[in-house]
């Protein structure tokens, strides 16, 4: 978080010292959205999501008692699951924009997201467990080598840390992952994985799981409402 909190402080110092001729500087992080202000610099982000993976951990743990290593996976999504990417927010609302895919692919590119506290520690569960991990993303297939590098970056590995990285691609833009959740037991098997079950889905968005969810339980991190559709408030496993 003192990263963030110095890269806010940083980023204001520089935007009140260009409108200083002009207006009086505030240059407090006040300045940012209430959502974007919480998960930059409230310690309740990060308690929340390691609360939440804590939660999913103990999940997974009862699950892989009762099955054979290599028969089952969890499928988390990417951003404000895994890659914290509030840092991208505050530049946009530091010149008084939004989202577009135009600075969101820079931003990819930048490779620089650090770790939602919590995920690496849940995905190294998983796989100790004997478990899949998959990710399943709505960035581009433009955007994956990026992607991988970023995850690389923060010492998230393929293969060692997750088996599937499934992002989508441009011009469709297919932003429902319907079937690309239905595709990863499938991608497991031609990789020597038969019969793998997904048994846990983590989120941020209410669409980060599949619907109907099935025996599958669905673990959400509270991203503030930064973007999307939010869909929890406190930690517990949500359901559809
Ligand atoms: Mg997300």
């Amino acid at each position: 978080m003192k990263r963030f909190t110095r890269a806010v402080a940083g980023l204001f110092t520089a935007v009140a010292l260009a409108a200083c001729q002009t207006a009086p500087a505030t240059g407090t992080t006040t300045d940012l959205s209430p959502a974007v202000d919480w998960v930059a610099n409230s310690p309740e982000w990060a308690a929340e999501a390691e609360a939440m993976y804590a939660l999913a951990g103990d999940y997974i743990e009862t699950i892989s008692a009762s099955r054979a290593e290599h028969s089952w996976a969890v499928i988390l999504d990417v951003d404000e699951t895994v890659l914290n990417n509030v840092q991208y927010q505050i530049q946009r609302e530091a010149i008084g924009e939004t989202y577009s895919s135009e600075s969101w692919h820079a931003w990819t590119a930048e490779k620089s997201a650090p770790l939602v506290p919590g995920a690496k520690a849940f995905i190294e569960k998983v796989n100790a467990l004997g478990g899949h991990v998959a990710l399943v993303t709505n960035r581009l297939d433009t955007e994956q080598l990026w992607t991988e590098e970023n995850l690389a970056d923060v010492g998230l590995e393929r293969s060692e840390d997750f088996r599937v990285l499934l992002t989508r691609a441009s011009p469709v833009k297919e932003s429902d992952k319907s079937a690309r959740f239905a595709l990863v037991p499938a991608m497991l098997a031609v990789q020597g994985y038969p019969d793998v079950e997904v048994v846990a889905y983590v989120g941020d968005n209410r669409h980060d799981q599949p619907s109907p969810i099935g025996s599958a339980k669905f673990f959400c991190i509270n991203q503030g409402g930064m973007y999307g559709t939010p869909c929890a408030t406190k930690p517990q496993p949500v359901s559809n």
